[in-house]
């Protein structure tokens, strides 16, 4: 009988380990890097791909698998890979299907790590990338693809500027010139947007924000709608489709249909890359994942209050917050966001970036810290911190104003937030 589809709350406390009779209730942290086998034959139909089991950390491990099943559930992929961190999960989600030679299109509202991979470190190894604003009609974006453009790649909460994919618009263009469309889903989480629901093949993650939700790991996730028809794309994706003469010549499309595109990411990119996460770190973002339903929603809350309040305060320039009635992206908010975006906002206060830095001097509770989407609220000045290397052109083209302060509201109470921002702005 085909089990009843439970709730994304069930999934987030439930999934992923499933103890059998005796075994503990709690997700064990299996700190060994290898795994103990009766006799060689055993051993070497794991390397062959004949055998599911574990025999060495860097591809696969009980504890890192167990979180990756919740994560592909909460998603609603068919599988799911945990990195070291976000840029890593990127990484390996467009490297699996490209190589030198080829091309990618990318939103240019993305994250300024990921903007800098894709418009510095993939060049080097010979990938291009075309960046395109997710504003333009189809016609603008289709105009960027090549006949050797394989990935279209956008984040449904831009960050910093906070800006909403259509995210419908994006699969079309991609499905339309035959390539699948990667999504960066980390501010959205799976609370609160599925963007395999409206299309997109493959969704990234870097679980160092809400998913873990208390700063406490650096970690990342590519997870696979199994959607993508590869074999129909043949020519495009030959890493896919040809035989892996570094791997006994297997055909990942052939031997293992939707699971090809995970599987060739563990047993080509971690064999060869590496970049796993270490098991007591995924047992910390398994901690995060249990509360994560709980803890968007008061993210939500709170931001939607901190933003109304901003709004109205004669000193704050401006507010984008997709959760405001009037903001550039509340109609997309509302289609793909109806139960709530994120605790993050971007605001400038009136006068010039130097007011920007007093103010989040003055703040008492409120820390600066390069981080983001956690417990805690926190600011950060991107032109003078994350963002620091991308010059005044490139700042303009991720959509970030030189005074652009990035809000990210924490889950305390909201009176306590409030109460400081307000001090703060009264030092102004
Ligand atoms: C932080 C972040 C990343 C990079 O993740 P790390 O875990 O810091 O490597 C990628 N995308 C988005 C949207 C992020 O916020």
């Amino acid at each position: 009988m085909m089990e009843k589809k439970k709730g994304l709350g069930t999934i987030c406390v439930q999934e992923g380990w499933r103890p059998k009779n005796g075994q503990p209730r709690v997700l064990p942290i299996v700190e060994s890097t290898t795994f103990k086998y009766d006799n060689s034959e055993e051993m070497a139909d794991l390397f062959d791909l004949k055998k599911d089991g574990y025999f060495y950390t860097r591809l696969q491990n009980p504890t890192n698998d167990a979180v990756a099943r919740k994560i592909a559930a909460l998603e609603g992929g068919v599988g799911a890979v945990l990195t070291s961190s976000g840029q890593a999960a990127t990484f390996y989600a467009v490297f699996n299907i490209c190589e030198a030679g080829d091309h990618i299109v990318a939103s240019n509202e993305i994250y300024g790590g990921t903007y800098n991979l894709f418009n510095v470190t993939l060049r080097k190894l010979g990938i291009d990338c075309t960046f395109v604003s997710p504003k333009s009609s189809e016609q603008e974006i289709g105009a960027a693809f090549k006949p050797n453009t394989k990935v279209l790649f956008g984040e449904t909460i831009s960050n910093p500027s906070c800006d909403v994919l259509d995210i419908e618009k994006f699969a079309r263009i991609a499905h339309g010139h035959g390539v699948p469309l990667i999504v960066d889903n980390t501010f959205a989480t799976p609370i609160n947007c599925r963007p395999f629901e409206w299309g997109a093949d493959i969704v990234t993650h870097s679980t160092t924000k809400y998913m873990d939700g208390h700063a406490s790991q650096v970690g990342g996730a590519v997870v696979d709608s199994g959607h993508f028809d590869w074999e129909a794309h043949a020519d495009k994706y030959p890493g896919l489709t040809q035989p892996d003469e570094s791997y006994h010549g297997i055909t990942y499309s052939r031997q293992f249909g939707k699971m090809a595109y995970c599987t060739k990411i563990v047993s080509q990119l971690m064999r060869d890359l590496g970049s796993i996460p270490s098991p007591f770190n995924s047992f910390l973002l398994n901690l995060g994942l249990e509360s994560l339903h709980l803890r968007m929603a008061r993210h939500c809350s709170n931001a939607q209050e901190v933003a109304e309040y901003l709004r109205e305060h004669p000193k704050v320039a401006w507010v984008h917050y997709p959760g405001l009635r009037g903001d550039a992206n509340y109609d997309l908010a509302q289609k793909y966001l109806p139960n709530g975006s994120c605790g993050v906002m971007a605001l400038g206060l009136k006068g010039d970036k130097d007011t920007a830095i007093r103010f989040m001097d003055s703040l008492k509770m409120i820390n600066i810290v390069t981080h983001v989407a956690d417990a805690r609220t926190c600011v950060l000045h991107p032109a003078s911190h994350t963002h620091r290397q991308l010059t005044d052109e490139q700042l303009k083209q991720a959509g970030i104003a030189p005074d652009l302060i990035r809000l990210s509201v924490g889950i305390e109470d909201v009176e306590d937030i409030i109460s400081d921002l307000r001090q703060a702005l009264a030092q102004e």
